[in-house]
């Protein structure tokens, strides 16, 4: 079984994990209610997507 040689050093651990980060969540106005919902998706207060009604709007 292959074994590492050297220890990995703090600073080349920490510019490998920046790569880990997760990417922020884009959220944009609905153009029925205004919104914010993510793109791509059904809006989650009126229920529309690309023009249409896709489910029920949520109560209240
Ligand atoms: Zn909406």
């Amino acid at each position: 079984m292959a074994v590492p040689k050297r220890r990995t050093s703090k600073r080349k651990k920490r510019a490998r994990n920046t790569h880990k980060i997760a990417p922020a969540i884009v959220m944009q106005a609905c153009p029925k209610c205004g919104s914010m919902k993510r793109p791509h998706r059904v809006c989650q207060e009126c229920g529309f997507y690309a023009g249409k009604q896709r489910v029920a709007a949520r109560e209240g």
